[in-house]
């Protein structure tokens, strides 16, 4: 009797026991999905440096970021795509590209698995700027025609822009304090300030000034003299919180938005 009572509690509970994909399975994945789960989070990144922050960093913050989100936006969490398309600072060590055809493929094939699981919104929670940005927005809306389903790419640190203002004072830069602050607050064992010295830093150049390959620097600050990673906890932690509150409101408003104009219902 307490058995069936503990079974029948299970299967009408309101929370999945994980909403990482990776970590629930098929049985309860059915319960939830479509039925009480509609969404899901899709964290993208890639492997390049990142001055003195992991050089996966851009696959720790998007993932980190879904799992905070997941709950407030009612979504599951697909598997972070860990490799992506690495532009400028490919020569750096321990970091490489995947050719474009092959990421697009990937993609395409990850976005319709997730479609024929009956995903009725995906959100691709981006960690990596440069031409992965245009090859994700351009499958969303290949992939959600084809499927009539609802598909969002979101690059988290540009949306968060203003966040990163607010709580720093300054605009930020890749690797600068915005970001290294966000990994710091995801685990400060990923930061290392001891190695971090301001020659690190280069100023992004303006459009049409200059170019190189490899990029001499793999902290580049959005604005000259600005983002200089300075490694405050508390601001640290402030910026993630921010951040995963400004993603959440973006991801209901939308969706909510998607509903009420019964979009690809
Ligand atoms: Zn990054």
């Amino acid at each position: 009797m307490i058995l069936l009572l503990l079974l029948a509690s299970a299967a009408f509970a309101q929370q999945p026991s994980t909403r990482d994909m990776n970590d629930i399975n098929w049985m309860e994945f059915r319960e939830f999905v479509p039925s009480r789960i509609k969404t899901v989070l899709l964290p993208t990144g890639t492997v390049e440096a990142h001055g003195v922050a992991n050089n996966g960093a851009d696959n720790t913050a998007p993932l980190a970021l879904a799992r905070s989100m997941a709950p407030r936006v009612n979504a599951m969490v697909a598997p972070v795509l860990n490799y992506g398309v690495t532009g400028s600072l490919d020569g750096y060590a321990g970091t490489f590209p995947i050719s474009e055809p092959a990421y697009r493929a990937f993609v395409s094939d990850i976005l319709t698995g997730l479609a024929r699981n009956k995903f009725q919104n995906i959100i691709i929670v981006n960690g990596h700027g440069g031409g992965q940005t245009a090859i994700l927005t351009d499958l969303a809306e290949k992939i959600g025609r084809e499927h009539r389903v609802r598909i969002m790419v979101v690059n988290w640190w540009a949306y968060c822009s203003d966040v990163t203002l607010k709580i720093f004072g300054e605009d930020g830069g890749h690797a600068g304090w915005n970001e290294t602050a966000f990994i710091q607050s995801i685990d400060r064992n990923l930061v290392h300030p001891e190695r971090y010295d301001a020659s690190l830093a280069t100023a992004r150049p303006p459009a049409g000034t200059w170019t190189a390959f490899p990029f001499p620097s793999s902290i580049i600050l959005y604005q000259p003299g600005q983002g200089y990673p300075k490694f405050d906890q508390a601001k640290a932690d402030a910026y993630f919180a921010a951040v995963t509150q400004k993603m959440s409101a973006l991801v209901n408003e939308t969706i909510s938005k998607w509903n009420a104009a019964h979009l690809f219902e």
